[in-house]
């Protein structure tokens, strides 16, 4: 079998104005889509990161790709990221530009594992090691944000539905009382069993009430999160720590870099998870040396695919860490690359972060997929279980090129509505 066809496909989805530590959503998040074709007939689908840069990257990747067989992943693995525990460069944003070469490599690796699921007749978590659950259990991902849905033209009839609801996606969230009331829909809605919170937007003591708000709401059978994304000082992650010790089930990046998120591990009982101080193969000495965290949130976007993230979790097993998952807005083959992955990790010890329920568009056939009670099941179905809707995903590349936004920019999207606002350190 040969891959005789590479597609790459920019998109960009309605995205609501969600508050982070590096500003704002803007109205559409980019994401860019691969399709790989065999000469047998067969097609893989693969998602990451949007944008000029990933466009670029996978654009200069496509000749090494033709002509490989898809079983052979790691020479595929080689040909692209040459050797996969270089360090990346740090000159570029880690997160949504393919700084490292693995990131290019990992969608076509998920597309070549749809490829051989649709060979073999096995759901891709077959082929990571087997379904050690069918249920992938998600967490409900919150977040501060101002009222709307996102988008500002050419939404799908469901979207624009959607903008005349009174929910979680429509209204504003900028208070304890108005996270209380979107993590009540996330949890009618969706099912979902955990809680994470989006923080360093708010002053830390008024993201530490919104968690004891919600503890108050919810009871202490209901596990929750805040991720600061490395803006708290060591100071503030350790006085917001010892206030919310007992209430949180992971505490998310409270402050950058492995010696300081050691500092904090050391004054507060409640354990350090990450998807900021160790992102690379590189970065685990370090983080093993000084014991800056307990939880590795693994991407396989990220961390270079899916049979990747499967070494990683063994490697967690090693050093006695936790595994969960991060995630960025994506689309559904994005959710299913990360259902199968999570499916067949034996020590998955904390519910996937997901923002899907953020997005109302999509691109795969049968539109958006469902949770059930807060699990997205995995099923017999070869591959990822996904296909194209070719119509949706011609329209969400319509929409990329009218949106022109060439990267994700929460600054600059941050100071449309406050002039020369810049992050804030607390
Ligand atoms: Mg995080």
């Amino acid at each position: 079998m040969k891959i005789v066809e590479m597609r790459i496909v920019p998109v960009a989805m309605a995205d609501p104005p969600l508050r982070s530590a590096f500003g704002l959503h803007a109205p559409y998040a980019l994401r860019t889509i691969v399709q790989l074709k065999t000469d047998d007939g067969l097609t893989g689908l693969g998602e990451t990161y949007g944008g000029a840069i990933p466009l670029r990257d996978l654009e200069a990747a496509r000749e090494r790709v033709i002509g490989q067989d898809p079983w052979h992943l790691t020479r595929i693995e080689a040909a692209i990221a040459g050797d996969p525990t270089a360090a990346p460069n740090k000159d570029r944003p880690w997160e949504g530009t393919l700084s490292s070469p693995v990131q290019s490599y990992s969608p076509i690796e998920v597309a070549c594992l749809d490829i051989i699921g649709k060979a073999t007749g096995r759901p891709v978590a077959d082929l990571l090691g087997g379904r050690y659950r069918s249920a992938v259990p998600f967490s409900a991902y919150l977040f501060y944000k101002h009222a709307g849905i996102g988008g500002t033209d050419g939404l799908a009839d469901a979207s624009i539905a959607a903008r005349e609801r009174d929910d979680y996606l429509a209204r504003e969230a900028l208070s304890p009382e108005g996270i209380v009331r979107q993590a009540e829909d996330f949890v009618r809605l969706f099912g979902f069993k955990s809680i994470k919170l989006k923080g360093g937007v708010l002053e830390p003591d008024r993201e530490a009430a919104t968690i004891l708000a919600m503890r108050e709401a919810f009871g202490p059978e209901m596990p929750l999160r805040i991720d600061p994304n490395c803006v708290w000082s060591v100071e503030t992650s350790i006085r917001i720590g010892l206030e919310l010790a007992g209430t949180l089930e992971y505490y998310e990046d409270p402050t950058d870099g492995k010696a300081n998120m050691a500092e904090v591990a050391r004054h507060v009982p409640i354990p350090l998870a990450t998807n900021m101080c160790t992102t690379s193969w590189s970065d685990i000495p370090e983080t093993v040396e000084r014991g800056a965290i307990h939880i590795l949130l693994s991407d396989h976007h990220l961390w270079g695919g899916l049979m990747p993230t499967v070494k990683l979790a063994q490697l967690c097993r090693v050093f006695g860490w936790g595994v969960s998952m991060h995630s960025n807005s994506h689309l559904g083959i994005s959710l299913m690359a990360m259902a199968h992955v999570a499916a067949a990790i034996p020590n998955l010890t904390y519910a996937c972060d997901t923002h899907y329920p953020w997005q109302v568009e999509e691109v795969i056939a049968g539109g958006k997929r469902r949770f059930e009670e807060g699990h997205i099941m995995i099923d017999d179905t070869p591959g990822l279980g996904v296909e194209l809707d070719e119509d949706a995903l011609a329209r969400l590349h319509e929409q990329y090129r009218k949106a022109g936004l060439a990267k994700r920019d929460d600054v600059a999207e941050m100071q449309k509505i406050q002039p020369g606002w810049q992050p804030v350190r607390w």
